[in-house]
């Protein structure tokens, strides 16, 4: 899909007049190397994590209520949300009330991915493609996040119920028992900051 197709929807549900969050108007120069992935925690109607990362000139994005575990026993449930600008993994602040997402957003986590997706050959498959079949493995290298983890597609949505993907620690070295996070104690890896803070509800 386009870039400027992909956004639609993101632009479709905010008045930028109103929200501090990005357009996406230009497209942000894509700097060779691995591409990014970012973890925000957002205090809205519900408490989630968003995982987006980077594909095709947007940040694929997932809605992640528990957050990301770095045990592989924990099947963390992924509900797909709409793709994102590059710029968004910038976003830290406050979206108003009233407006789409309204809420306080940190940045928890960021870095870049490597794509793991193999056929059954071991033959590399390309990461679009490998979302696009409902199974994709990458390896994250994040501030906080590492190591192997997998997205899977668990309920299309064609049945008329919401689409449904688990995101699944991989067991590797980098795996431990203690996987998940507290969101209301966690810290801002761009500004050290909770999200008290950042809403200026705690100093
Ligand atoms: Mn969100």
């Amino acid at each position: 899909m386009g870039r400027e197709r992909a956004l639609k929807e993101y632009r479709r549900r905010r008045d930028f007049g109103r929200t501090a969050e990005p357009e996406g108007e230009d497209a942000a120069a894509t700097p060779d190397g691995e591409p990014s992935f970012v973890v925000q925690i957002h205090d809205a109607t519900a408490m989630h994590f968003d995982f987006r990362l980077e594909v095709d000139g947007v940040l694929r994005s997932w809605a992640v209520p528990k957050g990301p575990s770095a045990d592989p026993h924990d099947k963390r449930l992924a509900m797909p949300t709409e793709d994102h600008p590059l710029e968004y993994r910038d976003f830290e602040g406050v979206i108003e009330s009233g407006e789409y997402g309204a809420g306080t957003v940190i940045v928890w986590d960021e870095g870049t991915y490597r794509n793991l997706s193999e056929d059954r050959a071991g033959r590399e498959i390309p990461f679009a493609e490998a979302l696009d079949h409902g199974h994709a493995s990458f390896r994250l290298d994040g501030k906080k996040l590492h190591g192997g983890y997998a997205l899977t597609r668990v309920r299309s949505g064609d049945d008329g119920g919401r689409e449904a993907w688990l995101l699944v620690k991989h067991a590797d070295r980098s795996a431990h028992g203690n996987g998940g996070t507290d969101p209301h104690r966690a810290r801002s890896t761009r500004s050290g900051r909770t999200l008290g803070q950042v809403s200026g509800s705690a100093s």
